[in-house]
C-alpha cells in the first residue's frame, strides 16, 4: 500500500487533521440546530457511535445563536457549516472549533475576508468545502461543473485565504459521482500540502452511499489521500460512523478490531452459517486489538483459511472445529463451536494487547 501523502497538521478543537494523525470520522446532525435538545441528542448519538467530530448546519441567525448552548452540552468538537450568509459565520466563529464555507455561495470576497479575520482571532480552522454543484459562476462558466473547475475554484480559494496569511486549511472537492470526486482530488493533491476532507457528496441511501464510498474514498485512501471524511448516507448518523470507520480498516489505514473472513456459501453448506457470522460480528464488536479470523461453511477451503487466520472455525455435519493460528483447539458439536471461538478471540486479544 502506498504511504499516506504528508500534509500539514491543523487543529479542529483537540482533534488533529492531517500530518500524522489517525484518519477522522465526521458526520453531520440533521436536526433543525437551533433544537438543543435535539441537536445534542444527535451530536450525542454520534460521539456514542464513534465519530471524532461533528459538524452542524447553520442556515439562520437563530442556529447560529444556539451553538453557545449546543457547545456547552457535548464534548466533540463542533465545525459550523455555513452557505450563502457571512454574518452566520462571524457569529458562529465565536463557539465552534471550525467553520466549513462553501466559496462559490458566499458572495463578495470582501465577506471571506470578515470570516478569515474572525477565524484568525480565535486560531480556527477554515474548510474549503467546493461542491461541483454550486462552482462560483467564473469557474462554472470556464469549466463546468467539472473536477477541473472544483479545482480551480479551490485552488482560487486557497491563494485567496493564503494572501491574508491565514493557513490553517482543509479543503474538500465533493461531486456527486466517483469519478468527478476522485479525479478532482488526485488532481489537487500534488498543488498543495493541505489536509483533504473526502466525500462523495448527496450519495444517497445506505446501499448506493457505501457502494459509492467505498470506491471514491477506498481509491483515494490506497493513494495515500485523505485526512478526515464523511461518508454521506440519506439514512442513519450511526450508519455514516460505521461505513466510514469500515472503510479505513478495509483500506488498511487503520488497524483495528476483527477481520472477518467468511465464506459466501454453496451446496456443500451443512451449517447456519448466516446466523454463526452475524453472531461472531455482534459478539467481538467490542474487540480493538486487530486480528484475522475465519468462519467457513465446510472444510474445502476452512484449512487452508485457517491457517492464515489467528482464530477461525471450520463448520461440518453437526460439529465443527476451532483452531488458533491453524492448529485445531476443539472438537464440537456445532451448537458450541461460536462460544469457543469467542472465547479463544477474547484470549488472543488478551494475549495481544
Ligand atoms: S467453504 Fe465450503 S461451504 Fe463455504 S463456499 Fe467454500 S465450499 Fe462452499
Amino acid at each position: 500500500m502506498k504511504e499516506r501523502i504528508p500534509t500539514k497538521k491543523i487543529y479542529v478543537g483537540d482533534v488533529a487533521v492531517g500530518g500524522d494523525a489517525p484518519i477522522s470520522v465526521q458526520s453531520m446532525t440533521y436536526s433543525d440546530t437551533h433544537n438543543v435538545e435535539a441537536t445534542v441528542e444527535q451530536i450525542n448519538r454520534l460521539h456514542f457511535a464513534g465519530a471524532d467530530m461533528v459538524r452542524v448546519a447553520v442556515p439562520k441567525m437563530e442556529d447560529a445563536l444556539a451553538l453557545k448552548a449546543i457547545k456547552e452540552q457535548i464534548s466533540l468538537p463542533l465545525i459550523a457549516d455555513i452557505h450563502f450568509n457571512y454574518k452566520l459565520a462571524l457569529e458562529a466563529s465565536k463557539w465552534v472549533d471550525c467553520i466549513r464555507i462553501n466559496p462559490g455561495n458566499i458572495g463578495e470576497k470582501s465577506r471571506v475576508k470578515d470570516i478569515v479575520k474572525a477565524c484568525q482571532e480565535r486560531n480556527l480552522p477554515i474548510r474549503i468545502g467546493v461542491n461541483a454543484g454550486s462552482l462560483e459562476k467564473e469557474f462554472d462558466d470556464k469549466y463546468g461543473a467539472t473536477a477541473k473547475g472544483m479545482v480551480a475554484s479551490a485552488e482560487y480559494n486557497i491563494k485567496f485565504l493564503e494572501d491574508l496569511g491565514f493557513s490553517d486549511i482543509k479543503v474538500s472537492l465533493k461531486a456527486s459521482d466517483v469519478e468527478r470526486t476522485v479525479d478532482a482530488y488526485r488532481m489537487l493533491r500534488p498543488r498543495n500540502h493541505y489536509p483533504f476532507h473526502l466525500g462523495v457528496t448527496e450519495a444517497g441511501t445506505i446501499f448506493h452511499a457505501t457502494v459509492k464510498s467505498s470506491i471514491g474514498l477506498g481509491a483515494l485512501l490506497l493513494d495515500g489521500i485523505g485526512d478526515t471524511m464523511r461518508i454521506s448516507i440519506t439514512g442513519e448518523l450511526e450508519e455514516e460512523i460505521r461505513v466510514g470507520k469500515a472503510i479505513l480498516k478495509d483500506s488498511g489505514r487503520v488497524k483495528e478490531g476483527l477481520n472477518i473472513i467468511s465464506c459466501p456459501t454453496c451446496g456443500r453448506i451443512e451449517a447456519d452459517l448466516v446466523s454463526a457470522v452475524a453472531e461472531v460480528e455482534k459478539r467481538t464488536s467490542h474487540i480493538k486489538t486487530p486480528m484475522d479470523v475465519s468462519v467457513m461453511g465446510c472444510v474445502v477451503n476452512a484449512i487452508g483459511e485457517a491457517k492464515h487466520a489467528d482464530v477461525a472455525i471450520a463448520f461440518g455435519k453437526g460439529s465443527g472445529l476451532v483452531m488458533v493460528k491453524g492448529d485445531v483447539v476443539a472438537k464440537l458439536p456445532e451448537n458450541q463451536l461460536v462460544d469457543r471461538f469467542v472465547q479463544e478471540v477474547e484470549a488472543f486479544a488478551t494475549k495481544e494487547a
